[in-house]
């Protein structure tokens, strides 16, 4: 959240996901303790990252003497090991992180993750997977759930709302769906108003509920 955006991170696993997660928290000026318990991969890392340690997650006492228990925020991102993965969320809890994110390979082991006390649970390829085909089966050029049933789409304008003020189209009482900023060729994203005109050519973003926003972007 806003308040405690910069505050810092541990990040335990240090795969494709994890190591991303934690170069990207990084570069965003977040502070960042790194554990692996493989030396290869945080070897590799050291030059990138400022705090990366070689440790084994799933033991208590190790996560003690690097002060894991003072940080707010953790995240764990051992995927395919699913007993590591559920016992460094358990001990995260234990040293009263509050606020830990869990990736999970599964919904089952997100709900695991989820009673043993992890707040957000990141499906990555479940999640990836099914927005991809919201991509490949539409004309959306970007898709983004957010919430279980809204959605932000990326898309072009259908013929019908060329060329006309949006607040004379009756788009939302018609479509449900809201246009909520158009970008024209050359220029910046701009909020829409009921004043905008779209043109051929321009990319708008639309957000609505899941159904409503799919069927908008499949006009023609
Ligand atoms: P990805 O798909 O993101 O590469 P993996 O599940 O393959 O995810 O990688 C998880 C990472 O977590 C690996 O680098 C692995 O060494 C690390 N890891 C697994 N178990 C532990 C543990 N008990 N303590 C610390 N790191 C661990």
């Amino acid at each position: 959240s806003a308040e405690n955006g910069n505050d810092p991170v541990v990040v335990i696993g240090l795969g494709r996901f994890g190591s991303s997660l934690a170069l990207e928290l990084m570069r965003r000026g977040t502070e960042v303790l790194a554990i692996d318990h493989r030396p290869k991969v945080v070897q590799s890392l050291a030059g990138e990252l400022t705090h990366v340690v070689t440790a084994d997650a799933t033991d208590l006492e190790a996560l003690r003497q690097l002060g894991v228990a003072e940080f707010g925020r953790a995240v764990v991102a051992i995927g395919s090991d699913l007993e590591a993965s559920i016992l460094a969320t358990s001990l995260l809890v234990e040293l009263e992180v509050t606020d830990i994110w869990a990736k999970a390979v599964s919904r089952q082991h997100g709900r695991i993750l989820e009673r043993i006390g992890a707040k957000h649970i990141v499906l990555p390829e479940h999640d990836m997977g099914e927005r991809v085909a919201h991509l490949v089966s539409g004309r959306m050029l970007d898709y983004m759930e957010i919430d279980s049933n809204f959605a932000l789409v990326k898309t072009r304008p259908p013929h019908e709302y060329v060329g006309v003020a949006l607040g004379e189209t009756r788009l939302r009482r018609k479509h449900g769906v809201t246009i909520v900023c158009v970008k024209t060729q050359g220029s910046e994203f701009t909020y829409a108003d009921a004043t905008t005109v779209l043109q051929y050519g321009d990319i708008i973003v639309v957000a609505g509920p899941v159904d409503r926003v799919e069927r908008f972007a499949e006009l023609p």
